[in-house]
């Protein structure tokens, strides 16, 4: 019998504080949440939940007052920073509201630099880069800069470098909460049509109820715990 797989992604109790005048705010108070490798959960919640405060959390930026969090079956509490940052380039895939791309690069650079930093070929670097963006109905842009494309194609880039070093988690804080509500739709379809072909893990926080029941579970955060709805 094979072994089963480790959830690409599992937080234990996790807690969080934070002190706001002179009351401790719990944002998280033992959160818990399992992800396998090809699953997209949706992480909904009202605003100041702490939700962001989760997706820094698992994706290794920040570390909770209390709780573990799990990579690949790997716990990652007690790894020093310099190998909680290779973890982070080499596991880890994120995507934010704003996209984030180096302006004065080309959207194929954007999308071949982490993975040279990561130590691949600017050969193989290149290539991948070129089939992630055609995947993503990019190919004719791909010597444009970010100034040059719409907010949803800079979007749409932005995915492709998060998934450039094929990471075993991805965590997207609101992806498309930039967008109107059409080019959200498009890039959300895309968003989650690549997700499923790579196989990853995805967390993808959003308040949009609609786009939450398009992945495959919705947790909910409130009063610092996780619940399935
Ligand atoms: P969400 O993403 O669900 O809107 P956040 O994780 O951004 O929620 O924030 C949760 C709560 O934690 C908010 O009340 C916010 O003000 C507070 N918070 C987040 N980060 C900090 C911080 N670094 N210092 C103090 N309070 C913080
Ligand atoms: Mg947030």
């Amino acid at each position: 019998m094979s072994e089963p797989q480790a959830p690409g992604l599992r937080l234990e109790n996790i807690r969080r504080s934070f002190t706001q005048g002179k009351e401790a705010l719990h944002v998280l108070d033992g959160a818990e949440l399992a992800i396998q490798p090809g699953e997209i959960v949706a992480l909904v919640g009202p605003s100041g939940a702490g939700k962001s405060t989760l997706l820094h959390i698992a994706g290794l930026l920040e570390r909770p007052d209390g709780g573990e969090v799990w990579l690949a079956g790997q716990p990652c509490g007690k790894l020093s920073e310099t190998k909680r940052t290779q973890l982070r380039r080499s596991h880890l895939g994120f995507v934010y509201q704003y996209h984030h791309l180096l302006p004065e690069f080309s959207a194929v650079e954007n999308v071949i630099l982490p993975q040279m930093i990561a130590g691949h070929s600017r050969k193989a670097a290149s290539v991948r880069a070129l089939d992630l963006l055609d995947r993503m109905g990019l190919k004719p842009r791909a010597e444009h800069r970010p100034g040059q494309l719409s907010g949803g194609e800079q979007q749409r880039v932005a995915i492709c470098r998060a998934l450039a070093n094929q990471p075993k988690v991805l965590l997207a804080d609101e992806p498309t909460g930039n967008l109107d509500p059409h080019s959200a739709d498009g890039v959300f379809a895309q968003l989650l049509h690549l997700v499923r072909s790579t196989g990853v893990a995805a967390l993808i926080a959003t308040h949009n109820p609609d786009l939450a029941k398009r992945m495959d579970r919705v947790v909910r955060l409130a009063e610092g715990k996780l619940t399935e709805s």
